[in-house]
């Protein structure tokens, strides 16, 4: 695998406080890196110094095997401050602007993009209409321009509804795969980042805690599913009576937790539907990583 982003030592300080410090990280092609930690724990600053927003006060960073940054920062697309958009034009309008701007020649990826981030049939909606899941869409979009090879989103789905949140996750995953897209995100809500990234960086108070990869904790045995279904009885019998499992809990807002078979996910969905039942959510988690984030995130009182 290649490494395509270094860092090391990385520090930031704002006065005498430090709101980065001593970050090591290795980030390889082709995979989707969560940040994760609470407020203030010093994820933008992180994303904002590998993006050259602002400079570190200490430590070193490295693009592709270099530290010629300003030249490897042209592979790179970043969404870390608000992105300007022209509120009273349309999507389409937007990334013909832009692909101006940016001196792109192919008029054919103005479709292309709206397509693959779904806003093929916006029309001529001035972008002020755009729910925020569409704005960052739009925004996503236009970060594409350029064929990155790298993409860097700050909490790119804060504001969003869970619907809207979904929308943003299955995108990133595309672009990940059918282009090959390096995707670095940040988020400080853990499950957002467990279901899409394939390795995990914890954060909080400035430093990085741990680097977790999602294939290292499915090793782990403490993977747990959430289902929730239109009617929990039912789906209870189901899972005991077709599906023989016995190691689960109803709990609250009719969600059923399952601790037993979370890899067979596939199966227990499968049994439930041929019941007639309706699936609102199915959702996978590793007891680890939320055991570990707990500890060494909420319980500072981060
Ligand atoms: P996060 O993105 O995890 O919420 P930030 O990287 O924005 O955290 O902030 C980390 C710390 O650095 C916070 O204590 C914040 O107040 C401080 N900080 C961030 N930007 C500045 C700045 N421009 N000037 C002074 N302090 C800042």
């Amino acid at each position: 695998m290649d490494t395509i982003i270094k860092t090391e030592n990385l520090g930031k300080k704002y006065k005498e406080k430090y709101a980065l410090q001593g970050a090591n990280l290795e980030i390889e092609k082709g995979e989707i890196f969560g940040i994760v930690g609470p407020n203030g724990a010093g994820k933008s600053t992180l994303l904002k110094l590998l993006s050259g927003i602002t400079l570190p006060s200490e430590g070193r960073i490295e693009l592709f095997g270099s530290d010629n940054l300003e030249k490897e920062r042209k592979r790179m697309s970043s969404i870390v401050e608000n992105p300007t958009l022209f509120k009273d034009m349309s999507a389409k309008d937007n990334l013909e602007y832009f692909r101006i701007q940016r001196g792109i020649t192919d008029k054919s990826k103005i479709d292309d993009l709206l397509n693959v981030v779904g806003l093929g049939d916006v029309g001529r909606k001035p972008v002020k209409k755009f729910s925020v899941g569409m704005k960052q869409r739009l925004a996503i979009a236009l970060s594409l321009l350029s064929n990155p090879e790298i993409l860097i989103l700050d909490e790119p789905t804060s504001g969003i509804d869970p619907k809207g949140i979904v929308e943003i996750r299955k995108l990133l995953q595309r672009i990940n795969k059918e282009r090959e897209v390096t995707i670095l995100i940040s988020s400080h809500i853990l499950s957002e980042v467990e279901n899409l990234a394939n390795k995990i960086a914890i954060i909080a108070e400035g430093k990085i805690k741990e680097v977790i990869s999602i294939e290292e904790l499915n090793e782990d045995t403490g993977e747990y599913l959430i289902i929730k279904t239109s009617d929990n009885k039912k789906a209870a019998v189901v899972l005991e009576g077709a599906l023989g499992i016995k190691k689960y809990e109803a709990k609250e807002k009719g969600q059923l937790f399952i601790y037993e078979r979370a890899d067979e996910v596939e199966a227990i969905v499968k049994a439930l539907v041929d019941a007639g039942l309706g699936i609102r959510e199915v959702t996978k988690k590793h007891q680890k990583l939320e055991e570990f984030y707990i500890e060494t995130v909420e319980r500072k009182g981060a």
